[in-house]
C-alpha cells in the first residue's frame, strides 16, 4: 500500500523540530514520502541525515501549493483532524482498493477547503493532541504493525539488546 504524507502549514522556525518529526515517523511507520509546502533546509537537513545514515527509501519533496496536490492526488485523500469521523469506522473503507494514500496533517489551522477536498476527515481519538501522535496511530492501524517492521536499507544497523545499546555499522565493515 503506496503512502505519502502532506505536512500542512509548516512555519519555519517555529514547526522545524514538529515537522521534522512528522517526516520521521512517516519514514519509521511505513509512507514512503513526506511533501510540504516550501524548502526548509533544517527540515531536510535533519531527514536526509536519517535516511543517509538508518535508511531509505524514504523521501521529502517540497511543493508550492498543497491544494493543487490534493486535487491531483490519484487515489484517497485521507485528512487527519480531531473534528473528524473516529479512525475505526472508516479504516476498512480506507484500506479497501487500489492506489495511494494521501495522509494530510496540519500544524496550527487547517484551511476548511481541506475538509470538503479529503475523502475522509479522520479522528484519531476526538480530543486535541499532535500531528505526531495522530500520524503515528494512524499508520499503524492502516499497516496493522507491518510498516514498523520493515527493512530499511542504511549504514546504520540496531541488534536490539535489552539492557544496552548495540549499533552495526555496516560502513565500516
Ligand atoms: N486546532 C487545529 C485544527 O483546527 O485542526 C489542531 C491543531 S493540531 C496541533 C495539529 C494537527 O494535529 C491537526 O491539523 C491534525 O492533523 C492533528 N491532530 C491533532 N489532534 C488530532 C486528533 N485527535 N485526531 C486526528 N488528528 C489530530
Amino acid at each position: 500500500m503506496r503512502v505519502v504524507v502532506l505536512r500542512l502549514g509548516h512555519r519555519p522556525q517555529r514547526d522545524r523540530r514538529i515537522t521534522t518529526h512528522v517526516a520521521l515517523v512517516a519514514r519509521a511507520f511505513g509512507a514512503e514520502g513526506m511533501v510540504m509546502v516550501g524548502e526548509d533546509k533544517g527540515v531536510k537537513g535533519s531527514v536526509e541525515r536519517v535516511v543517509e545514515r538508518w535508511g531509505g527509501p524514504f523521501y521529502l519533496e517540497s511543493i508550492r501549493a498543497p491544494i493543487p496536490y490534493i486535487k491531483g492526488w490519484k487515489g484517497k485523500v485521507v485528512h487527519l483532524t480531531m473534528y473528524g469521523v473516529p479512525m475505526g469506522t472508516v479504516m476498512g473503507e480506507i484500506k479497501a482498493g487500489e492506489g495511494g494514500i494521501l495522509v494530510v496533517v496540519g500544524a496550527e489551522k487547517v484551511p476548511r477547503e481541506v475538509y470538503g477536498l479529503a475523502d475522509y476527515n479522520v479522528a484519531v481519538g476526538n480530543q486535541p493532541h499532535s500531528e505526531v501522535g495522530a500520524l503515528a496511530v494512524f499508520l499503524d492501524r492502516l499497516f496493522q504493525g507491518a510498516g514498523l517492521d520493515r527493512e530499511f536499507q542504511g549504514r546504520l544497523k540496531i541488534l536490539p539488546d535489552p539492557r544496552g545499546k548495540r549499533v552495526l555499522d555496516l560502513g565500516l565493515q
